[in-house]
């Protein structure tokens, strides 16, 4: 597994989904002191409100999916990353994500409201 290279003396905090909420806490932090990670399975952002829109024909997919990197695109503390979290690495502050091994200092979980539901995130630290 490959860990991802750090150089970095700032404070790392890693968001794993870039759904609002993920979205959100990343550009919160955008004057923030610290080095954000978004990591998502998808390379957009679903604006899942309007997906009936796309259901009945009055909108296209495209219209209803922003590029991740494009919306965080002025945001020079933050920097995305396309793959599927598999599990967490509580012990050493690692996200593990297809062969990836990410560090981080604090770790954001915004994989959407199926975390509560079905315990992903319980499911997720133990597969680490
Ligand atoms: C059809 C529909 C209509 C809705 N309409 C409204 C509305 O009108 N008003 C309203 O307030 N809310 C509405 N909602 C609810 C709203 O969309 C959700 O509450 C909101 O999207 C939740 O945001 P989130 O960031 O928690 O999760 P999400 O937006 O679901 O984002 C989760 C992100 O995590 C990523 N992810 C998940 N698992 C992994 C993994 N293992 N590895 C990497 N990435 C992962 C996903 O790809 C996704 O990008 C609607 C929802 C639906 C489905």
């Amino acid at each position: 597994m490959t860990p991802i290279a750090s150089t970095q003396a700032r404070p790392r905090i890693v968001i794993i989904g870039a759904g609002f909420g993920g979205l959100s806490a990343a550009k919160q932090l955008v004057r923030a002191p610290f080095d954000v990670t978004v990591v998502d399975r998808h390379n957009y952002h679903l604006f899942q409100p309007l997906l009936y829109q796309v259901a009945t024909a009055g909108l296209s997919p495209a219209d209803i999916a922003s590029p991740i990197r494009g919306i965080l695109r002025r945001q020079k503390n933050a920097h995305v990353i396309l793959a599927k979290v598999s599990g967490v690495d509580t012990v050493r502050k690692e996200v593990v994500a297809e062969g990836r091994r990410i560090p981080f200092d604090y770790l954001i979980v915004a994989t959407g409201p199926s975390t509560l539901i079905s315990g992903t995130i319980g499911r997720l630290t133990r597969r680490a």
